[in-house]
């Protein structure tokens, strides 16, 4: 078995690296890009999975640490799935992510499709010539209205399937049972167990 020491978690996203680190063993030590200093990479990416794995690529020659990226996003069915690659650019586009979400529930105002889904693509670079994807989705609706206080970016505007209750609402261990970036973390776990590979 090889058990691996430290990794870094490429992303400049507070919440996302909190979300990621809670998710890999306690025994692992996790570096930020931040502390060492390196810029995060252009997101020239088509999909989620081309933006996950250029950055788990980019952060390994970096780093020449192992290292684990996501791309993730929001999908809204009535908007031809945008933002979906382009969630963070929204926010930035916008002003910030309480506007972007504004302008989403503006958008959707006199459609009767609020389907939407969040999609994570988590993909770790392990060595020089491996890299390991795994995709997690969770369907679900957009809200009426902005409401819960946690977590992070477009998360007070989407309910999952199957509750009453926004990401926003749901404290974080609630949230990370269901949400998108377990979903692939597990996928990836399983992926890496057949490389002997332990996180
Ligand atoms: P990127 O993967 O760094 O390009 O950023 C993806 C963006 O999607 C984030 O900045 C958030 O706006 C949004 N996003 C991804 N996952 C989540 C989530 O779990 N909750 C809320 N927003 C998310």
């Amino acid at each position: 078995m090889k058990k691996n020491k430290i990794i870094l978690i490429g992303t400049h996203n507070n919440g996302k690296f909190k979300e990621i680190s809670y998710l890999i063993s306690k025994d692992i030590k996790k570096v930020s890009p931040k502390t060492l200093k390196i810029k995060a990479p252009k997101e020239t990416g088509k999909t989620f999975q081309s933006n996950s794995e250029l950055k788990a690529n980019y952060f390994y020659i970096k780093s020449k640490m192992i290292s684990l990226s996501d791309d993730s996003g929001l999908e809204v069915s009535a908007l031809n799935n945008r933002p979906g690659i382009f969630s963070a650019r929204w926010a930035k586009k916008y002003g910030n992510f309480y506007k972007a979400m504004k302008v989403i529930l503006s958008k959707l105002s006199k459609s009767k499709n609020r389907k939407a889904k969040f999609i994570c693509s988590l993909s770790i670079k392990i060595n020089k010539k491996k890299i390991i994807t795994a995709i997690g989705k969770v369907n679900g609706k957009i809200s009426k209205n902005i409401i819960g206080n946690k977590g992070f970016g477009y998360d007070p505007i989407f309910i999952p399937i199957g509750y009453k209750i926004s990401y926003g609402q749901m404290s974080r261990t609630q949230k990370m049972k269901i949400d998108h970036r377990n979903i692939a973390f597990k996928k990836l776990k399983k992926k890496l167990k057949s490389n002997k590979f332990f996180i």
